[in-house]
């Protein structure tokens, strides 16, 4: 090393008197003091790896400065809201639902204060957290009891604990899904102690299928809802009310995992029909379960409903409690469920107006933008219900489509501004989709695409 860099290392302040600096103190008025000790020796610490690579050595202002700005870094949240111009209305990565405004103001009420949870009011005694939800889930899809836990993954779980532990389920070869990451039917299957009997053929499987593989060992019949993925061609499944049929002539359960969880039809909109969770029960299922962040537009749970036996033998099972939903989502899910009781669905619940706009809508919010923002082409494109349902199929909107040689670079400072907007890239293009643009959103969509824009080279 030359002498030079030797005497630089040695000018180096000592720690101590960089944290009695009169900035240091400011700092550890805002971070605390180890904090900032920890940043000052890792500015020195860069600082030193740079004088031996034959960089400038830094002032005391400039190690303050990088002490602050170390700091500044780990108090950033990770976790924070960004502006879902994708076009994907339930898009797993971003949070899946939005709630709606009678959900939020239940969330604050519920979280802020003391509440009902497990309390009745007139005798003044312990109560049940689950009737809440169930009285309206009774009503919404005409179940005759339910419960709730905290996603459908557990649901699913708590359901082959419950019922099939060490016997065996009866299940097509055509349902042995996965979900997103980490939730496959088989492998829930074996963590449930219940034992798989797989019946049919990746695309054909019909009544008889199921009848022969039926022994004194078979706990249930499942049905898992190919959510995300569509066979087409030569494929069967029999149908739900001739299999119920089965089921019960043996007496056995039939249980359904729906995943998306509808109450309402998709069809009016020009999708595909997603299963409505009452044509399920109607159809014959003993147990139906579903989530509450998908179709239903609510927070993160597990809806199950369905026969009050099963729904009891459920709720007794140790892991109940261990999945149970807690009092802030279930407050959300009560508000959700109101909702659809008083038939305010579609004008309430974010994903279900975001299903129900009309392209027209989405010409007019894009054209604004363009006008705004005083660049980009307004074009017809395709928006996705996303969440792993209704896979293939899609809405039309319109989109704002920027131009640019570097779309990546575009995208990427799109996400890099103070309310990070998330877009999609087709054909070299940056899209930003109205549709999943919460209604409050636009001046900062606006604002934050101009800022991206002024950003590239
Ligand atoms: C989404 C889904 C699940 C998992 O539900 P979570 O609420 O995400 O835990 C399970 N089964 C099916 C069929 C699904 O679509």
């Amino acid at each position: 090393m030359t002498e030079n860099r030797q005497q630089a290392l040695r000018a180096l302040p000592a720690v101590d008197s960089l944290l009695s600096a009169p900035e240091a103190a400011h700092l550890i008025a805002g971070h605390g003091r180890a904090p900032v000790l920890a940043a000052l020796r890792a500015a020195l610490e860069a600082a030193r790896t740079g004088i031996r690579a034959g960089g400038r050595a830094p002032d005391r202002a400039a190690l303050l400065a990088e002490a602050a700005a170390i700091l500044d870094r780990q108090g950033a949240p990770t976790l924070r809201p960004v502006i879902n111009a994708t076009g994907v209305i339930l898009h797993t990565n971003l949070g899946r639902a939005p709630l709606s405004a009678p959900a939020l103001a239940a969330v604050q009420e519920a979280a802020a204060g003391y509440s009902t949870l497990e309390y009745e009011l007139e005798p003044g005694r312990r109560g049940t957290r689950d009737v809440h939800a169930i009285r309206l889930l009774r009503e919404v899809t005409g179940a005759g009891d339910g419960l709730v836990v905290n996603n459908n993954a557990a649901a699913v779980l708590l359901i082959l604990m419950t019922l099939a532990q060490g016997r065996e389920v009866i299940i097509s070869r055509g349902q042995l899904i996965q979900i997103g990451g980490g939730f496959r039917v088989p492998d829930v299957m074996t963590q449930s102690g219940a034992i798989l009997t797989e019946v049919g053929t990746t695309n054909q499987t019909d009544l008889a299928d199921y009848a022969a593989a039926i022994t004194d060992r078979a706990a249930l019949i499942l049905v898992a809802h190919a959510s995300n993925f569509k066979q087409i061609g030569f494929t069967a499944q029999p149908d739900l009310a001739a299999l119920a049929a089965l089921a019960h002539a043996h007496g056995l359960p039939l249980v359904y995992d729906l995943g998306g969880g509808a109450l309402l039809d998709t069809a009016p909109y020009g999708l595909a029909h997603e299963p409505i969770v009452g044509e399920a029960l109607t159809a014959g299922c003993d147990l139906v379960c579903f989530s509450g962040d998908k179709l239903l537009g609510g927070p993160q749970a597990g809806l199950i409903v369905g026969r009050a036996d099963l729904a009891a033998a459920l709720r007794k099972h140790p892991l109940a409690r261990a999945v149970r939903m807690d009092k802030l989502g279930l407050a959300a899910l009560v508000a959700t469920l109101e909702s659809y009781r008083r038939g305010r669905a579609l004008a309430e619940i974010p994903v279900w107006r975001m299903i129900s706009a009309p392209a027209a809508e989405m010409r007019q919010r894009a054209g604004r933008w363009r006008r705004q923002i005083g660049t980009g082409r307004v074009m017809p494109a395709e928006s996705a219900v996303g969440g792993g349902s209704l896979p293939g199929e899609s809405l039309p909107t319109c989109v704002l489509a920027l131009e640019t040689d570097h779309p990546d670079a575009l995208a990427a400072a799109l996400r890099g501004g103070p309310e990070p907007i998330i877009a999609r890239i087709s054909d070299n293009r940056v899209l930003l989709d109205p549709r999943t643009v919460l209604p409050g959103q636009d001046r900062a969509l606006v604002a934050g695409v101009r800022a991206a824009l002024n950003r590239m080279p």
